[in-house]
């Protein structure tokens, strides 16, 4: 079952040409989700004592399976966040799965560690942090978000040690990303929501004052959001950061989607502030162009999130013998891929310039949009884009309205664009990060909405 033989051999070049021929696709088809009953009927039971052999897997997967996932690559993907892998990307994530690396360890993985830590390193200097500035390669956002407010929450309990509050709070805008009321559940704090200003944006003093209004003695980290998953709205990170430090609170910044943009001239100055994190996070499998599962977290003080994390265990003990760095020290979890090198393959293969062409080739498509809509008599623009995503009505109709249209595109095979929600409104929106979509697919999709 492990040697590499004349049947390895056959299967390897299967699963090579399935990967050559997906990633050759001018314009890979959406595809489209299907039933578990249709896919039972398809497909049937896999799993069985004798084994199927990897052909008829391969096909299985490649005829049936693959073909109810939706393309997040497609240049007319404009839904949610769509992921856009450089072709050296994805071919380098062939290379992690076929050498086995375990990233979690200096000892195991230093090559792989090496490599990781520069492209941290490349986020790190974008974002104007000093040089001890670090992190670690999680799989998203979420892990990201959660493992940098539990170093948060350490380094407050070291510090408040002695006079220790009845209950620990984060501050967030009811503005935030899901998965920070979601770190609260799982860490047990409470979360204090701070009202955003009327262009969307956390402020200083609308924090000071949420924060003196709340009352609440156990503060301890305050998070903005660089770049809202809705509306790519970013915070004021330089009033909000200066706060945070004058109050001694922990000042995380989630820019799971829209930190992509440090790269991009056009939008860098509202990020002005972001050198005052002690901890940020961005997904390069969002805008940055590297497959999933990717997002780099990064601390302005490692060693703080080191003391939070880093697992005690006596096997474990030969590992933590000097100050080599452990990415596991960093996050939540000890066992890891090294999910952050086909982003550092793509950054070495290609150079930094070619990322900020492609996050502003992007932009220019989505103020494109913009202007589209502004000058349509039957669109609505609902936020001047700050970033690449344009959210948007269609004026009289209703949510019926918007998933007919949505079916029919996808249906169609035009594109997948479906609709959200924004104060209590459904609305839709386009979320550019595909340097592969062009004005002339914008086009395409909003001439489909009159
Ligand atoms: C996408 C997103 C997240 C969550 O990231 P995952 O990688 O999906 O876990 C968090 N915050 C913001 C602002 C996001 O856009």
């Amino acid at each position: 079952m492990h040697r590499y033989d004349a049947g390895t051999e056959v299967l390897a070049e299967a699963v090579m040409s399935y990967s050559r021929d997906r990633m050759s696709y001018q314009h890979v088809p959406l595809d489209s989700p299907r039933t578990a009953a249709e896919l039972r009927a398809l497909v049937g039971e896999t799993v069985t004592p004798e084994g199927m052999g990897g052909e008829k897997a391969m096909r299985l997967f490649g005829d049936v399976l693959a073909q109810a996932c939706i393309s997040t690559d497609h240049p007319r993907y404009l839904s949610f966040i769509p992921c856009a892998p450089t072709k050296a990307s994805t071919l380098f994530d062939l290379v992690v799965s076929a050498s086995s690396l375990y990233a979690g360890t200096w000892m195991e993985g230093s090559g792989a560690v090496y490599a990781e830590n520069q492209a941290l390193a490349w986020l790190a200097g974008l974002a104007g942090l000093p040089p001890q500035a670090g992190g670690v390669f999680v799989p998203g956002g979420t892990f990201g978000n959660l493992s940098a407010l539990v170093a948060a929450r350490h380094r407050a309990r070291l510090s408040r040690a002695g006079r220790l509050p009845g209950r620990w709070a984060i501050a967030g805008t009811t503005n935030a990303h899901s998965s920070i009321v979601s770190a609260c559940d799982v860490m047990d704090v409470d979360f204090v929501g701070v009202p955003v200003g009327p262009d969307g944006r956390l402020t200083g003093s609308l924090l000071r004052a949420a924060l003196a209004d709340s009352g609440h003695d156990g503060v301890f980290a305050v998070v903005a959001t660089a770049g809202t998953t809705n509306l790519g709205i970013v915070d004021d990170l330089e009033s909000v950061g200066a706060v945070c430090e004058e109050l001694g609170l922990w000042f995380h910044v989630d820019g799971a989607y829209g930190l992509a943009g440090l790269a991009a001239p056009s939008v860098r100055h509202r990020f002005a502030g972001i050198e005052r994190a002690d901890s940020f996070v961005v997904d390069p499998h969002k805008w940055l162009f590297a497959p999933f599962d990717c997002c780099a977290l990064v601390y302005r003080d490692p060693a703080q999130a080191r003391a939070a994390h880093t697992q005690r265990a006596g096997y474990l003990e030969v590992l933590s013998q000097d100050d080599e760095w452990n990415p596991s020290d960093y996050a939540v979890g000890l066992t890891r891929r090294a999910r952050g090198l086909p982003f550092w393959f793509s950054l070495a293969t290609h150079g930094t310039q070619a990322y900020t062409d492609a996050v502003e080739r992007t932009l220019t498509v989505a103020r494109h949009a913009a202007d589209r809509v502004r000058a349509s008599d039957v669109l609505d623009l609902l936020h001047e884009p700050e970033l690449s995503v344009v959210c948007f009505r269609r004026r009289g109709w209703t949510p019926d309205d918007y998933r007919a249209w949505s079916e029919r595109l996808l249906a169609d095979d035009v594109g997948f664009v479906v609709s959200t929600v924004h104060a209590g409104e459904t609305v839709t929106r386009l979320a550019v990060v595909n340097p592969e979509t062009s004005e002339a697919d914008i086009d395409l999709i909003l001439d489909s909405l009159v």
